[in-house]
């Protein structure tokens, strides 16, 4: 080897991200909204020196580098201390959506082996109605009430001013250890582990601040409206803090008038959500325009599900404000592809720019996309032939989190297989076209169809039971039932609901259930559902 290389053992991890920020970005605000809605402030210097007290208090606690903290919290700045809190003391920061059924939270608390939980005050009803189920050390609780925190449980203010940050000196992290990790639905099976690596993250925060991605820097106002406990909020508050950005974090506050007054009142410039969110904060905007102004914000980031054609042209219309189209997974850290306008195509007519940034977008720096037909061959980027997306870059899984069973979804040469099917135009950009994965997407959360299947299967009179996911205006698809009943037995649709209620989170609820005389099948007898849904292509709901 060449002698007088750059320096290649620099680590990139968490802290380098703190470092910067603590020299250079100290004077710079971050702002929540608190659960009473008035608003908490402080700065990166008051921000860092938390975090790094959690990261102390939690060695009290007995948290040793690579154990697992959870955390149950809406976007504030106390979950944004855990965020590097705890990888910065050599810990793994694991986000829970606290919308999921009770069973699931449990099963993923016990299967990340969480030590220590970080809880909402609002949320600790989630955490009773698991709690009997786990067997965690310590229960911290973010209160900003002031009430009493429960017996055996512990108040993160308490926790954090038992701790000097003086006292606290960077330890030695291998880029390589374990940062955050995050749980996704499975269609059969039990949710499944991303873990993200310090390097992982660290590259993704930097790919996100590139110009052709968002290019965040120390003048924008960045509001994640997308939940920390969904893929670290895309990410964005370790690139806005890459950035020295001003961050606004929502709290439990995501009405659109909340959403608007904030954009307002502190100026943001960036923001980021699923669909169903930004249809409801456009519902209002139309309403009074002039009473709103949006005239700081450089851009929306949409993903999560397809963003509307309609949704992109109607906020540069009627608001000049640009939507940018992304779209990414949990395996992703998460993103995969932006749809920016690529330069060579600001010379196209609006209406052909439109059809550009309506698709999923073009790969990020450093992730490589390629499609695969049923055959095997993979497919020409010609924006007509269909194959399942695979992606490979630095923050894409090579596996799940203690699962070596589930290796499908990785290729031979360590792709990783999305489940999205695709069409890749001449300039790379990809459209969805479907979905090889059994779920349904609403509001940005998955529903799994199997299990919804197999609980309506157990029901006496059931013979065969299919869900499918229904495209829905405001939630993007909804589930529909489609009940093949045994002869001679019958049920109500209210019975089938009322049957599936206790087992599921309420939103997985199918909004119908429709009964026919057979479902499609393949020559094996599995469900056709490719026909089933050509079956209810034009089906609507009978009321939203
Ligand atoms: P999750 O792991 O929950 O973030 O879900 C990832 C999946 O959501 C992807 O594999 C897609 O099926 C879907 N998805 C994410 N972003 C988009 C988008 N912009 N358009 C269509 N589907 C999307």
């Amino acid at each position: 080897m060449l002698q007088g290389l750059t320096s290649d053992d620099y680590q990139l991890v968490l802290p380098t991200i703190l470092r910067r920020a603590e020299t250079l970005y100290q004077n710079q605000e971050i702002v929540t909204r608190r659960p009473d809605k008035s608003f908490h402030r402080y700065t990166y210097v008051d921000f860092i020196a938390r975090a790094k007290k959690f990261a102390l208090a939690l060695k009290d606690l007995g948290v040793e580098p690579g154990d697992r903290v959870g955390t149950l919290c809406s976007n504030h700045y106390q979950h944004l201390e855990t965020y590097f809190g705890v990888p910065s003391g050599g810990a793994v920061v694991h986000t829970i959506n606290p919308r999921l059924h009770e069973d699931d939270l449990a099963y993923i608390v016990n299967h990340a082996e969480d030590k220590v939980l970080l809880v909402d005050e609002a949320l600790l009803s989630v955490y009773e109605s698991f709690r009997e189920e786990v067997n965690v050390e310590h229960v911290i609780v973010v209160s900003e009430s002031g009430e009493d925190i429960p017996d055996g449980m512990l108040s993160y203010e308490d926790v954090l001013s038992g701790a000097d940050e003086g006292d606290f000196s960077y330890p030695e992290i291998d880029e390589k250890q374990a940062a955050a990790m995050c749980y996704t639905s499975g269609t059969t099976g039990r949710p499944k582990g991303a873990l993200y690596s310090h390097r992982a993250l660290v590259l993704h925060a930097m790919m996100a601040n590139m110009s052709n991605v968002f290019g965040f820097n120390d003048s924008d106002c960045i509001l994640p409206i997308v939940p920390m406990f969904h893929v670290n909020a895309w990410g964005l508050p370790f690139s806005a803090t890459l950035a020295g950005a001003k961050q606004m974090m929502p709290g439990a506050h995501l009405d659109p008038a909340s959403i608007l007054e904030d954009f307002e009142q502190e100026k943001v410039t960036f923001t980021a959500g699923v669909p169903t969110v930004f249809m409801g904060v456009l519902q209002t905007l139309d309403e009074e325009p002039e009473k709103h102004d949006l005239s700081a914000m450089r851009a929306i980031v949409i993903g999560g599900s397809a963003a509307p054609k309609s949704l992109i042209e109607a906020y540069k219309e009627r608001h000049g404000v640009t939507v940018i189209h992304a779209w990414g997974m949990t395996e992703m850290s998460p993103i995969g592809t932006v749809a920016n306008l690529k330069g060579e195509l600001e010379q196209l007519p609006e209406e052909e720019q439109l059809e550009y940034r309506s698709k999923q977008g073009y790969p990020v720096p450093f992730i490589e996309i390629r499609a695969r037909e049923d055959e095997g061959s993979l497919v020409p980027w010609n924006d007509e032939a269909m194959g399942e997306l695979e992606v490979s870059g630095p923050w894409v899984s090579k596996a799940y989190y203690n699962a070596p069973e589930e290796d499908e979804e990785f290729t031979e040469d360590g792709w990783f297989k999305t489940g999205d099917i695709v069409s890749i135009d001449e300039q790379g950009y990809i459209n969805i076209q479907d979905r090889d994965k059994d779920l349904v997407k609403s509001g940005g959360e998955w529903i799994s169809s199997v299990q919804l299947e197999n609980a309506l299967m157990a029901h006496a009179a059931v013979a065969e039971a299919a869900v499918i996911a229904i495209p829905h205006e405001k939630w993007d698809e909804r589930p529909l039932a489609v009940v093949v009943l045994k002869e001679g037995e019958s049920a109500t649709e209210d019975d089938l609901k009322s049957h599936l209620a206790g087992d599921f989170a309420k939103f997985w609820l199918p909004d119908a259930v429709e009964f026919i005389e057979e479902i499609p099948k393949t020559a094996t007898g599995k469900f056709l559902k490719k026909e089933l849904r050509e079956q209810f292509e034009d089906y609507q709901f009978a009321q939203s």
